[in-house]
């Protein structure tokens, strides 16, 4: 008899965006016609670059000659990616990684999600809440976790974000060996500041654990106080795992690419407290379950480093900070309480009420979708995220409807 993992019947329910999806189809079939705008899920709008496209037409170009053409490439991607990567992405920072840390794949959901597979299934794991529902979902799949009860999964320790810490959670009291962070924040768009990563880093390298950092919405930092990676802070290399992404911050959400580093100095520790090097044991992985980002994809993202690719996606990445601004100094002026949206592409507002209750009001009197707070955890209770990646006209009509609203 062919038997099922049972923690997915742990699951809490459907993933957050079909639930959300899910509403909307409801509602527009009882009311067809509706002008829905769509500021819930955080999938960009604007088109690949110039740069890009002309990257990703001269790479399927060489597709089709015998000459040029290419099979398998290697699983971690190509050198002339993770090289431009660590170049531009960190070591222009003063953050030292090098090209064969970095492993190049279709997606950070996949990385975030899969990176827990490596680890012992009785280790003490960190989140924050609200938090990606990834980092969460994966280990509770994995039979890391205990029931749901009451918005959360027993044997997890949750890092409440709240208003009083500015959304940026201390290292707890107590001992864990993994510890998921994501800044700039989805879904409550906070930053943290360089002495707030060094507790972090402190507390790892104190506690032997391990922090994997999510900097999917980097591109997003304009403050110049606030670090881009990790690695800038230092002793970081030894204790944590960044993830980066090409979807928000180069329209990569439908062409999919991605990368994780995993420093080479970085150590995990087997039964016996004995050392593992964790960039061989993620090699493993990824060259066993994954078998590369195609070719053409890989020169299209290769191109977000050249000089007129760097200046062509900073212009998408200001376009959906310009949206961000309007939302939130509109929301403002229409008396709500917003933070995020400076440094991020999401804003995060309260609501006063119920998160479900008040996206159903949005969903169904102003016809604008956002996301329940309360689907990245019990902290987000009262407060809806609201996403930057629209149209700006759209971004506009759906302010002057919320305000009017209020
Ligand atoms: N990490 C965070 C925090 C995200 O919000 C998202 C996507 O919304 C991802 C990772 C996934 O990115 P990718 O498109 O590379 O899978």
């Amino acid at each position: 008899m062919i038997r099922i993992n049972e923690n997915y019947g742990k699951l809490a329910s459907s993933y957050l965006f079909s639930t959300i999806a899910k509403k909307v189809r409801e509602f527009t079939e009882k009311n067809p016609g509706s002008d829905i705008i769509r500021l819930g899920i955080g999938d960009v709008t604007l088109p690949l670059s110039p740069s890009c496209i002309r990257a990703f037409h001269g790479a399927v170009d060489e597709m089709a000659e015998e000459k040029s053409f290419r099979g398998y490439g290697p699983e971690q991607g190509y050198d002339f990616l993770r090289e431009a990567a660590a170049e531009h992405d960190f070591r222009s920072r003063g953050a030292a990684v090098e090209g064969d840390e970095i492993f190049i794949s279709d997606g950070s959901k996949c990385d975030t999600g899969n990176f827990q597979e490596l680890f012992a299934p009785d280790i003490r794991i960190a989140v924050p809440d609200p938090v990606y529902p990834v980092y969460v979902d994966s280990n509770v799949m994995a039979g890391r976790t205990g029931a749901f009860r009451e918005g959360r999964y027993e044997g997890l320790v949750y890092l409440d974000s709240t208003r009083e810490n500015g959304f940026v959670p201390a290292p707890p009291k107590e001992k864990v060996d993994l510890v998921y962070l994501c800044f700039p924040n989805n879904p409550t768009g906070a930053v943290a500041r360089r002495e707030q990563l060094a507790e972090w880093v402190a507390y790892a390298r104190e506690n032997r654990a391990l922090i994997l950092f999510d900097a999917a919405y980097e591109a997003y930092i304009r403050d110049p106080e606030i670090p881009h990676s990790i690695y800038e802070i230092p002793g970081a290399r030894e204790v944590a795992v960044e993830f980066r992404s090409f979807s928000k911050t180069a329209g990569f959400t439908g062409t999919r690419c991605a990368y994780t580093v995993v420093p080479k100095c970085c150590h995990v520790y087997d039964a016996s407290g004995k050392a593992v090097p964790l960039h061989d044991l993620w090699n493993r992985r990824h060259t066993t379950k994954f078998n590369g980002v195609s070719y053409p994809v890989q020169r299209a993202a290769a191109a977000v480093y050249t000089p007129e690719g760097r200046k062509e996606i900073r212009g998408l990445v200001d376009y959906y900070l310009e949206n961000a601004r309007i939302i939130r100094e509109r929301l403002a002026a229409a008396g709500y309480t917003c933070t995020g949206g400076d440094n991020s592409p999401y804003i995060w507002v309260r609501t006063g009420t119920d998160s479900w209750k008040f996206f159903d009001r949005l969903l169904t009197e102003a016809r604008v979708v956002t996301t329940p707070g309360s689907g990245f955890g019990r902290c987000g209770e009262g407060y809806i995220r609201i996403s930057a990646f629209n149209d700006r006209s759209r971004v506009s009509q759906a302010m002057d409807r919320i305000a009017a609203l209020s």
